[in-house]
């Protein structure tokens, strides 16, 4: 079974997540954005050993500590979509305007497209592309534990900021719509940012997607 803790980390309160196979012990580490001393030490807690990196996209509070986490534990960084490579290239150039400590550049282990999956000790999970907040954007998907870590896809009621280049608002709702709504509304789903929330509590609520 799939067991997850999320710590928030970054002045931005990014929800990082470890996620780990019970049976195993397992576990991957989803979007590292920074203040990686807290993951490690919610690792240890928990006593799951990291094993890997996942990215659902490359802005810097969610990827901003991959490069380092990934040298110094010598872990693989697996994601985003390729649509993001222009992401990590302006890595610097993001930690200098949003005014966080240089993040060290890192080339992923493994791109990730729609249909591929991951695997953490037992568990698999679906990655689904979900281009809009940025063209790279993906999603992992527990469907046995009704578990979805959508990054800034989809809020609890909110959706992703689409001003960014490469951004594309149609294109967003279109993934959430089509790659999301999909899951079940019973999915619980982790956010880049906030609370929890429910696919059928947004699809039915959420003034941004209600009726997509
Ligand atoms: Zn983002
Ligand atoms: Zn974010």
């Amino acid at each position: 079974m799939l067991r997850y803790r999320t710590v928030p980390v970054t002045p931005f309160q990014q929800n990082c997540s470890i996620v780990w196979c019970d049976a195993t012990r397992q576990a991957a580490v989803i979007d590292p954005g920074g203040d990686l001393p807290r993951i490690e030490a919610a690792a240890r807690e928990r006593e799951v050993k990291l094993g890997q990196i996942w990215l659902t996209h490359a802005h810097i509070d969610h990827a901003g500590g991959a490069g380092e986490l990934s040298r110094r534990l010598g872990l693989p960084i697996i994601g985003p979509h390729p649509g993001d490579q222009f992401w990590i290239t302006g890595l610097a150039e993001q930690a200098r305007m949003f005014g966080f400590a240089p993040a060290e550049p890192f080339v992923p282990t493994r791109w990730l497209q729609d249909g591929d999956t991951v695997q953490v000790g037992n568990c698999r999970l679906a990655v689904r592309h979900c281009p809009g907040h940025t063209p790279g954007h993906v999603v992992f998907h527990a469907a046995e534990a009704r578990r979805a870590f959508v990054g800034d896809v989809l809020f609890a009621g909110g959706i992703g900021r689409t001003d960014f280049p490469g951004g594309n608002h149609a294109q967003l709702i279109a993934s959430i719509r089509e790659r999301l709504w999909p899951m079940g509304d019973d999915t619980v789903f982790i956010p880049g940012h906030g609370p929890e929330s429910t696919l059928g509590e947004e699809r039915r609520h959420n003034p941004h997607v209600r009726g997509a």
